[in-house]
């Protein structure tokens, strides 16, 4: 029997409320079942909004692990490794490393036992691998691959997680396999609501993100000029993010407080050579009264993009925004989106992907949070709570 602790919560709400630390036994595994060890498990701000209640997809509350009340496992990606299969599997063995094959598996535990076509065995050992710069990037072997990026829900997070997982593992950071939702995200938005032209520009709030990081190198990539908005921080801090996003490739950086002054018109003017170079899109993540801020130097016609809610407000729209600069406002989901164009999705990965491998791409930083047996709950639960807090180092990982 193997031991096994897991995040859970019997109903959506507060995670510093819901969630519970839950201890448990897990019988050895029988025909098609396999018993994981969780080696690394990011946190995404999605998967806090799935305990909340207010994602669109929900993992439902079963009497799997024996919880007091029905419950369900918060998370949605990790990187395990098998300790034993059952006599009917197939496709993995002991000691093989696997992901998540869909959205839903519930990753925030150290164990657990699953079917095998829950899970999807990445490589190892032997796979193609590229030194770039410091980090070492690689990619599935090629049978992972065409499974991976048509069927499998994944972050940016995902490559950072299984480097972290190899790196535990003791072994030299080698290869991982990566396909990632937010470098989609980032990619469509800038090529599906305007027509960008080189030297045409556009801006984005929340530039720091996973996906706001994403689009800067994209949009630079493809000759747009960008302003990176981002919340101001204390001291050098805002200096250090300013200088990290221009080396990504941001055109400008700004902060909102920046952007809300008086003279940023006049600033945009002369960046924009008096607006002849026009300010087509706008990338909201955050929403509220910051979004609206952003709305203002946009060129008529221009388009805002809504992809997140992190202020958690709504936003106010002037009728003249829309009347005289006739400013549309649209929003993009790419979960929706990928289920809607399975091809564009499968070109779009396999460009992403191309860039990556020439190291054309640069990670989000990931902030790690130890889990051992011993680790307590309160330490677990702060992380989550940590994630969509902001002005975070990085996005949050646990490592086993
Ligand atoms: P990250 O954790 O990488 O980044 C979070 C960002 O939100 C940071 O820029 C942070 O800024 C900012 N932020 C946090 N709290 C606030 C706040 N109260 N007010 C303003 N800004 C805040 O996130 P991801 O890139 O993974 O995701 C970003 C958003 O995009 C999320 O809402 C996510 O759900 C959404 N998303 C949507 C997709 C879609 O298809 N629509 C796809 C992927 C992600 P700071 O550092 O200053 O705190």
């Amino acid at each position: 029997y193997t031991q096994a602790r897991s995040l859970v919560y019997p109903k959506h709400g507060n995670s510093s409320e819901v969630l519970s630390l839950h201890t448990h036994s897990i019988g050895p595994p029988h025909s098609t079942l396999v018993t994981l060890r969780t080696l690394s498990a990011p946190l995404n701000p999605a998967d806090i909004n799935q305990i909340q209640g207010t994602y669109p997809t929900l993992p439902p509350f079963t009497n799997t692990l024996g919880t007091p009340q029905p419950s369900a496992v918060p998370g949605n990606e990790a990187c395990f490794e098998v300790l034993a299969a059952g006599s009917g599997v197939k496709s993995v063995k002991k000691g093989d490393w696997v992901i998540a094959k869909y959205t839903g598996l519930g990753t925030w535990r150290t164990h657990l036992q699953v079917e095998e076509e829950k899970v999807v065995r990445i490589e190892k050992d032997g796979l193609r691998s590229e030194q770039v710069g410091t980090v070492g990037v690689s990619v599935l072997s090629e049978y992972a691959l065409r499974d991976v990026t048509l069927d499998l829900f994944f972050t940016e997070s995902l490559l950072p997680t299984l480097l972290i997982a190899q790196r535990r593992a003791g072994r030299i950071i080698a290869n991982s396999g990566f396909i990632k939702v937010n470098p989609v995200t980032a990619y469509r938005m800038l090529k599906d609501f305007v027509k960008l032209n080189e030297g045409d520009w556009w801006i984005q709030n929340g530039a720091n993100s996973g996906v706001g990081r994403a689009a800067i190198q994209l949009g630079k990539r493809w000759g747009h000029n960008s302003i990176a908005v981002v919340r101001s921080r204390p001291g050098e801090e805002g200096e250090k993010l300013k200088k990290e996003l221009e080396a990504l490739g941001a055109t400008k950086v700004v902060t909102d407080e920046e952007m809300q002054q008086r003279g940023f018109k006049d600033q945009v003017k002369e960046w924009t050579n008096c607006g002849r170079s026009p300010i087509k899109l706008a990338l909201n993540c955050v929403g509220g009264d910051a979004a609206m801020a952003m709305a203002k130097p946009l060129s008529s016609g221009a388009c805002m993009v809504t992809y997140g809610a992190m202020s958690k407000s709504p936003m106010r729209v002037g009728a003249s925004m829309l009347i005289f600069k006739d400013l549309r406002f649209s929003g993009f989901w790419v979960s929706k989106w990928s289920d809607a164009h399975p091809e564009e999705k499968k070109r779009t990965v396999d460009e992403l992907l191309e860039m990556m491998r020439r190291g054309e791409f640069k990670d989000t930083p990931m902030v790690e949070v130890g889990w051992d047996w011993g680790t307590e709950k309160e330490v677990l639960v702060e992380a989550v709570q940590g994630t969509l807090e902001g002005y975070r180092k990085g996005k949050g990982v646990f490592v086993f």
